[in-house]
Order: C-alpha cells, then sequence, then structure tokens
C-alpha cells in the first residue's frame, strides 16, 4: 500500500492506473478506522480494480464546541489494517492539501442539511459536503462507498454525487455491529464499561420500536414511550429521536404508509453516538 499525502501524486498515480484501464473505488473516513470502515473497503473492492482510501478529520465539519481536538488519530494501526485488507492507496492529506485556498466553505446541504444532526451540530453538513466535493475531484472514482450508519450524511452526499460526479457509482455499505448491537463507531473507545451498556441499551430500544412500527403501532406513541425510556433507563442524552421518510429524510405522522427509519442521536456521558434502523413499512 502506498500512503500518499499530496493531492498532486495521488491524482499522478490513479491517472497512471486509469490509463491502465483499471477502475477506482473510493472510500473516504475519518480515521481511527474499524471493522466497518474495512466492511466498505470489501464492498469497493467488489466493484473496483483500485481502492482509494482517505483518512481525513476535517475540520470544517466540526462545530468550536465539539471534539475535533478529540477526534480518535490513530494513523499508524491505520496503516496496517489497511495494508492487510489490500487497500492500494492510503490518502492521508494536510489541510493546505485540501484547502489551499483556505478554509471556506464551496457546498450547502440545503434544508435538509440544518434537520437532525444539522441542527444539533450547525454546519456540519456544509463543511462534509465541501471536503467530499474536494476529494471527489482529487480522487474521480468510479464508485464511491458510504455507510448508512451516517444516515443522513448518505441522503445529502448522494444528491451531490447525482448533481456533480454523474458517472460514479454510489454505494451504500450496511451497518456493522458488535455482537450486543451497538453500532461500530471510532467514538466507541471513549465509552466507559457503563456508558457502553447505556449505548447498547439504545439500539435495543431502536429494535423494539421497529418491531412496534411494523406491528402497527401508533409512530408518536412509539416515539414518546421510547424517549422517555431512553432518558431514564439508559441515562443518555437524546438530542433526537425520530421516524422518517427515507425518501424526503422528514419525520411521518401517524398515517404514513410505507418503509421508513428511526433515527437517533444521543449523550452518552461525553460521548455523542447517532444510530438508525429501517424499518420495513408502517401500516403496510
Ligand atoms: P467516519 O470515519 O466515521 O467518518 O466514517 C467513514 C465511513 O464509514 C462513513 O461512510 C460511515 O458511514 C462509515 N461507517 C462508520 N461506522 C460504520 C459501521 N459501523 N458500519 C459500516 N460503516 C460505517
Amino acid at each position: 500500500m502506498k500512503l500518499i499525502q499530496s493531492a498532486n501524486e495521488l491524482q499522478k498515480l490513479l491517472d497512471i492506473d486509469r490509463a491502465e484501464g483499471k477502475t477506482i473505488g473510493f472510500v473516504p473516513t475519518m480515521g481511527a478506522l474499524h471493522q466497518g470502515h474495512i466492511s466498505l473497503i470489501r464492498l469497493a473492492q467488489k466493484s473496483c480494480d483500485v481502492v482509494v482510501v482517505s483518512i481525513y478529520v476535517n475540520p470544517l465539519q466540526f462545530g468550536p464546541e465539539e471534539d475535533f481536538e478529540k477526534y480518535p488519530r490513530t494513523l499508524n494501526e491505520d496503516q496496517e489494517l489497511l495494508e492487510a485488507n489490500g487497500t492500494q492507496y492510503l490518502f492521508a492529506p494536510t489541510v493546505e492539501e485540501i484547502y489551499p485556498n483556505g478554509t471556506e466553505i464551496t457546498q450547502r446541504a440545503g434544508v435538509v442539511g440544518s434537520t437532525f444532526e444539522g441542527a444539533s451540530r450547525p454546519g456540519h453538513f456544509d463543511g462534509m459536503l465541501t471536503v467530499v466535493n474536494r476529494l471527489m475531484e482529487l480522487v474521480q472514482p468510479n464508485a464511491v462507498v458510504f455507510g448508512e450508519k451516517d444516515a443522513q450524511q448518505v441522503f445529502i452526499v448522494k444528491k451531490l454525487i447525482g448533481a456533480r460526479f454523474r458517472d460514479c457509482e454510489f454505494i451504500e455499505g450496511p451497518t456493522l455491529r458488535e455482537e450486543s448491537g451497538l453500532a461500530l463507531s471510532s467514538r466507541n473507545r471513549f465509552l466507559s464499561q457503563e456508558e457502553r451498556s447505556d449505548a447498547e441499551s439504545i439500539y435495543h430500544h431502536l429494535s423494539q420500536m421497529k418491531t412496534q412500527l411494523e406491528a402497527g403501532a401508533a409512530v408518536s406513541e412509539v416515539i414518546a414511550e421510547h424517549t422517555k425510556a431512553i432518558e431514564t433507563a439508559a441515562k443518555a442524552k437524546l438530542e433526537y429521536l425520530a421516524v422518517i421518510d427515507p425518501q424526503l429524510f422528514r419525520p411521518v405522522d401517524d398515517k404514513h404508509r410505507g418503509p421508513a427509519k428511526i433515527i437517533v442521536a444521543a449523550k452518552v456521558g461525553e460521548v455523542r453516538l447517532i444510530d438508525n434502523l429501517n424499518v420495513k413499512a408502517i401500516n403496510g
């Protein structure tokens, strides 16, 4: 595997691959890699000849009170894991390589970008889209892979790719979970033993909600019941717990029919976690 820090060098190497007729798959990450990331790399490998993984903790998508400084950075371990999993290129650029003209927002996430995650983290999606756009311009991949774990990110990025990188296939990877159901996340390492079991219990609530909704329970009642339960039993500080229409990323009401998605964000101790679960059909 080649570790590349310069945008120029990356483009030169990828041009050679393209000239040889190879297709390029791209998996953008912020590092502190776990098996969830590796599962996305496998998907990229399935559909492309060469895989580029980027590791870049993007300052533009963190608010002033957020954990940019504390975000885990484990480049050596990440490198070993990528090497062991057959990645060809690790692109780990500096801020100057990504933003040669200064850290300015160039992409806006629109209305959906200011709800849920965007309401809790103002400006987050504009920053995320700006870096994804820049990385996509550099890599020009044939396929890009994102995880369903970040459902709103997928919703927003898919639109960018459809509008600006039309020849690129958009691949969504399912969320990899521990046996307990807890979604793998780079931030899980900060959970204490007790907090971990609180985090796990949030997933159990999502599963119960899914069962209740698929059995025909009213959306508003299910949300009310589990909001209370998570905040008391799980000792988590909920930022949102909602049931949305996956086509619109907007909350559904009790009359909704068809597929839906339960989305949640909560702080367990100091650790902010997000998760989601698909509901096959409500009132189906
Ligand atoms: P991050 O490094 O957290 O920005 O994540 C990089 C990519 O990995 C994103 O597309 C995430 O949605 C995806 N991802 C994060 N956690 C998981 C997981 N548990 N399973 C599958 N994909 C994940």
